[in-house]
């Protein structure tokens, strides 16, 4: 709009000025005319400061963007800053005190630039892997930029790399997770929920005696779709959303023809769950079949998605589970190998959870025993590629991790649980709600030798895709009718994108 402003003021008849002159004014008609920016851009015009769709940046204000930026990171850094004083209470040893007391110097720097909307500097060559990706974009892309005028999901993710940074510059102190502590909380404080579903799987998981083929298949689907529910609501505080799995309510819903599961379901306002069971169901013909999990939070979350890899392997659809979590501490909650081994440990040898009665514990002992026994078979493999901890979105996943793109290339599917992945996934832009998700996630659907690739994801910020050819109705009445809808975390979508599996992977 303001390019055909300036457009006008060049190349119009201007008014005298009060000396009675006429000013000179250049005639550009041989130019090509300005055109306003269309959406979405053209693949040429997109980069990471350049979304294909309009970009969610700080300075939006009234935006949750901006109140991430300006409250909700400060806040996290400080109750950070919290911990770490917490921890350093505890020493005795000067040289190890005064190496940990520089690394709160680094955290208050840093918390004063957030503060201030500081300029993005490149972050300091600490041994990690990931610095030369970050230097890279932040030269590229935002030179000059600070923590507001920045795409939102970018500096977010920058803050977490310079919060890394306070810490592996240090001495003693370089894997230390801020975030720790609460990531263990929030897993104790589910012990309803956890027993919920320890002591319906702690056995594994068998048919009744002679049951026809399509009876088992039938079952199986319909557990399949709970349990996607679970992996799904699993994702948002709301945990009373967790929902019941006896034999009776299995048969109560195949005679009512899922109207419970309808009940849970409605919340999903975009739901290729049919088809993703399709998918599953398909994988108990293959051979050596594998999904890729990339996993979201730590603590209550991982042991849903643990729950949910679990049936996957006992129902023999897959042969393997690869789950993809992050180097280091990453947006508070998100889960790194360290929280991978205390959530196997806790459930086999620890004592979290007092009140449990002595059949509850067992059944949570024995689940982990048969977890970590899949992780010795080599059946549950964790990773935790650099890329997961940029500020990429993975859009650019194809050009900027080709080794990734061919290693997810070779998986049946890739289920991306969460908030941040789904922003990844789409650019974390202002594209319609009708979007389709195969359109809104890019290379990694059109790619050749794209995986299948699916979303579940509670609705918990602004970016919201794939509600479908009525998409648009459905969105602005929420608009309308249900202020804060988008982080709430009631709402979600599961979605699925066929991607181009088998095709030769090439790179440009
Ligand atoms: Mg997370």
């Amino acid at each position: 709009m303001q390019a055909n402003a300036t457009n006008a003021a060049i190349d119009s008849q201007v008014p005298p000025t009060a000396d009675g002159m006429s000013k000179k004014h250049l005639r550009l008609s041989h130019l090509p005319t300005k055109q306003d920016v269309t959406y979405p851009r053209t693949a040429a015009l997109i980069d990471p400061d350049n979304p294909p769709w309009p970009a969610f940046r700080g300075y939006h204000t009234y935006s949750f963007a901006n109140a991430t930026m300006g409250h909700r990171l400060p806040t996290i850094l400080g109750k950070a800053i919290d911990d770490v004083i917490e921890t350093l209470n505890t020493l005795s040893e000067e040289e190890e005190i005064i190496d940990l007391v520089k690394c709160i110097e680094r955290m208050a720097t840093l918390k004063k630039e957030l503060h201030q909307s500081a300029k993005l500097r490149p972050i300091k060559d600490d041994g990690e892997a990931d610095v030369i990706l970050w230097n890279k974009e932040i030269a590229k892309y935002f030179e000059g930029k600070d923590f507001m005028n920045a795409p939102w999901l970018f500096a977010e993710a920058y803050k977490y790399r310079r919060l890394r940074e306070c810490f592996t510059v240090s001495k003693f102190w370089v894997n230390y997770d801020v975030f720790f502590r609460q990531k263990c909380d929030t897993f104790a404080r589910s012990s309803d929920a956890v027993f919920e579903l320890s002591t319906r799987f702690a056995k594994p998981f068998q048919h009744e005696k002679h049951p026809s083929n399509e009876a088992k298949l039938e079952r199986e689907r319909l557990m399949f779709m709970e349990l996607t529910q679970i992996c799904l609501w699993g994702n948002s505080t709301d945990l009373s959303l967790l929902i019941d799995m006896t034999e009776e309510q299995i048969k109560t819903l195949q005679s009512t023809g899922g109207e419970a599961l309808a009940e849970t379901e409605k919340n999903i306002l975009g739901n290729h769950m049919p088809r993703l069971w399709e998918v599953v169901r398909d994988l108990k013909n293959k051979r050596e079949a594998r999904i890729d999990f990339i996993l979201d939070n730590a603590g209550f979350e991982l042991y849903c998605d643990f729950v949910y890899a679990d049936f996957l392997i006992q129902g023999g659809f897959v042969d393997q589970v690869r789950f993809h979590g992050k180097r280091y501490p990453w947006f508070v909650s998100d889960v790194t190998k360290k929280d991978w081994n205390w959530l196997l440990n806790t459930m086999v040898y620890g004592h979290l959870f007092t009140k449990a009665t002595e059949q509850e514990k067992e059944t949570l002992r024995l689940l982990g025993l048969r977890w970590k026994q899949y992780e010795k078979e080599g059946k549950w493999i964790y990773e935790q590629h650099p890329f997961w901890c940029t500020g990429y979105t993975f859009w650019d996943l194809h050009s900027e991790a080709p080794d990734l793109f061919l290693h997810l290339s070779k998986s049946d599917l890739v289920i991306f649980k969460g908030d941040l992945n789904h922003r990844k996934l789409t650019y974390d832009c202002a594209a319609p709600y009708s979007t389709p998700f195969d359109v809104a996630i890019g290379s990694m659907a059109s790619a050749s030798g794209a995986p299948k690739i699916c979303s579940i994801r509670t609705i918990k910020s602004d970016v919201v895709i794939g509600l479908g050819d009525d998409g648009e109705n459905i969105g602005s009445k929420l608009d309308k009718d249900e202020k804060g809808w988008k982080i709430s975390g009631k709402y979600a979508v599961i979605l699925l994108s066929e991607g181009r599996p088998g095709e030769t992977v090439t790179f440009i």
